[in-house]
């Protein structure tokens, strides 16, 4: 497959309209607005001019050309071609392999959206791109132009302004297939109220010189600029005043996602420190999100004013999934990151967040089955996290969480409904962690329970290692590893069952004597066990032994 089939395919498989591609270079503009603003708050001496940052959109109705302009950070030569030029570099090609080696439709989505087609969406509805950009701060700009094949045109522009262009060479307008005419005015004030209402920098469209003012000769004047968006914080404005879509609009903004939340979640904090936050649970984990360099946190504001993007303070590392926007009033326009560690008031407002996104998602588990199941596979393993690390919300995260058990095969059990089932005389939650749910299992320290018909919880994320012996109990009940310690499961006849192994173990101690001998490098000691029932010998850990990844585990989160 080509360059050109590829780009067709990932952008018809993400947008289903393609007016979304005004959207994209907006939301782009955008961040790079927020991100000069930032760096001349930093770097006074940095040169570039913010009096009057903003995106402008120009039509030309003769060249068919919409060009979506901003006066931000721009992009230096390398970065246009690490950044924009990437649908020929290499990365692209084995994307494409993958791709074609994805078997369903949702692992092709996953990649696409690692991928993010942002910026080549324009070429849904143009045949040529052309971007001139200057970085702030350097004299030199670029100029990229591609056709959307397999290559593009990179070269350097002495005289280009401040920020970044884009002009789109438009297709001929096909309503039949949602290619509008994107070079009528009309149509462009709707898809910006539409989409990016909220943007928070002017988008201005100068109108078009009309020819016919020619006529006096006089007409020098560039007509004034229409603002299309109200600018308004979606965070400031009450509940019923915003419709669902505004939400989901301004969570693709800041979540680079194309795909709607799952959920928005909404906070007023009044009092002596005010805050309002508006926070979006995304509906699919991104790919690097137990990486190292996973951006996590969400936006900060003071007073409608963009502070910082990714602000980690704001909520706990089990939480990093979440997305939004928190204005807080009361916070100098010049906070750092340090600061933010320690502020008081952070804190307080870290724990109130926290305990929102906990009790929504306890929520969607009484009200909305089937989006809590989504929320928890995806996002599962890393509230887990949270049962370790979070002493104070660890009885709120065990009642929100839910594991694949023997009970069933397919729907997930949470521990208030194992308990509910336990045996008469059962005492313990059973769970045994491994790498898949059939490797478990097939271990044969499962034989005993399976034929006793006990039910077993078949753990197999990573996290899954740490936070069962952190937890030890779920409301009195011990929760127990099948793979750990000496198990009795017999338990109505103790003191038979005590005599009879006693017995055996005369009987057979020079057998065990032997072994332990002979297996004197690798294990313990050798004992007789009732677990197994077809297997003749397994290996158990110490009751207190870290497994390996479990040692990992610990060393990660610096324990
Ligand atoms: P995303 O916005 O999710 O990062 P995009 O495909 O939309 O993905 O954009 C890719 C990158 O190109 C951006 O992250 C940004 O670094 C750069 N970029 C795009 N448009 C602009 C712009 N107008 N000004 C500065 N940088 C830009
Ligand atoms: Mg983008």
């Amino acid at each position: 497959m080509e360059a050109r089939q590829l780009l067709q395919l990932m952008i018809h498989s993400v947008y289903s309209n393609k007016d979304v591609f005004l959207r994209e270079l907006v939301s782009n503009a955008s961040d790079a607005l927020d991100k000069l603003r930032l760096e001349k708050l930093r770097d006074d001496s940095l040169d570039a001019d913010v009096a009057d940052l903003h995106i402008e959109i120009d039509i030309d109705d003769d060249a068919r050309t919409l060009t979506v302009r901003d006066n931000g950070i721009g992009m230096s030569y390398d970065e246009v071609g690490q950044l924009i030029g990437t649908i020929a570099n290499s990365g692209t090609a084995k994307f494409l392999q993958e791709l074609r080696e994805a078997k369903d439709a949702a692992r092709a989505e996953g990649l696409i959206g690692q991928f993010g087609v942002g910026f080549y969406s324009g070429f849904m509805v143009a045949d040529e791109v052309t971007l001139v950009t200057r970085r702030a701060g350097e004299a030199l700009g670029t100029r990229w132009t591609s056709r959307g094949e397999d290559t593009y045109t990179l070269e350097p522009v002495p005289d280009a302004p401040q920020g970044t262009s884009v002009t789109l060479h438009l297709k001929p307008a096909d309503p039949e297939n949602q290619l509008h005419d994107y070079t009528s005015p009309w149509k462009i004030r709707e898809i910006i109220k539409r989409y990016s209402d909220f943007i928070t920098w002017p988008i201005r469209m100068v109108p078009e010189r009309s020819g016919a003012a020619d006529e006096s000769g006089e007409n020098d004047e560039a007509p004034a600029p229409e603002t299309l968006n109200s600018m308004k914080a979606l965070w400031a404005r009450s509940r019923d005043e915003v419709s669902d879509d505004e939400y989901h609009e301004l969570y693709k903004h800041i979540g680079h996602d194309w795909r709607d939340p799952l959920e928005t979640i909404r906070l007023q904090a009044e009092g002596t420190f005010e805050y309002q936050a508006l926070l979006f649970l995304p509906a699919h984990a991104p790919h690097d999100l137990f990486t190292r360099d996973f951006k996590r946190g969400v936006q900060l504001y003071v007073r409608r004013v963009f502070i910082m993007d990714d602000c980690e303070a704001l909520l706990p590392p089990y939480l990093r999934f979440v997305k939004g926007v928190v204005d807080a009033a009361d916070l100098s326009l010049n906070v750092s990151r340090e600061i933010l560690q320690q502020d008081r008031h952070i804190e307080m407002m870290r724990r109130r967040l926290t305990k929102k996104v906990l009790s929504t998602v306890k929520d969607m588990m009484t009200k909305d089955q089937d989006r809590y199941a989504t929320f928890w596979r995806e996002f599962g393993p890393v509230l887990k996290e949270g049962l370790v690390t979070d002493a104070e919300n660890r009885d709120a995260v065990l009642a929100l969480a839910s594991f694949a058990s023997t009970h069933h095969d397919s729907v997930p059990t949470t521990l208030q409904q194992y308990v509910e089932r336990m045996k008469d005389g059962q005492d313990d939650i059973y769970y045994l962690t491994g790498e898949s749910r059939q490797s478990i299992e097939n271990s044969p320290h499962m034989e005993a329970f399976r034929d006793r018909g006990i039910e077993v919880l078949l753990l197999t994320d990573a996290v899954d290692e740490v936070w069962a012996d952190t937890v030890g109990e779920y409301e009195g009940k011990k929760l127990r590893s099948v793979a750990k310690g000496q198990i009795r499961l017999d338990t109505e006849d103790d003191d038979t069952a005590d005599g009879e192994r006693e017995k055996q173990t005369e009987e057979y101690a020079g057998l065990l004597g032997w072994m332990t001998e002979q297996l004197d490098e690798d294990i313990k000691e050798v004992r007789l066990s009732s677990r197994l029932t077809v297997s003749p010998a397994c290996v158990v850990s110490d009751a207190g032994d870290l497994t390996p990844a479990l040692e990992n585990m610990y060393r990660a989160m610096g324990q």
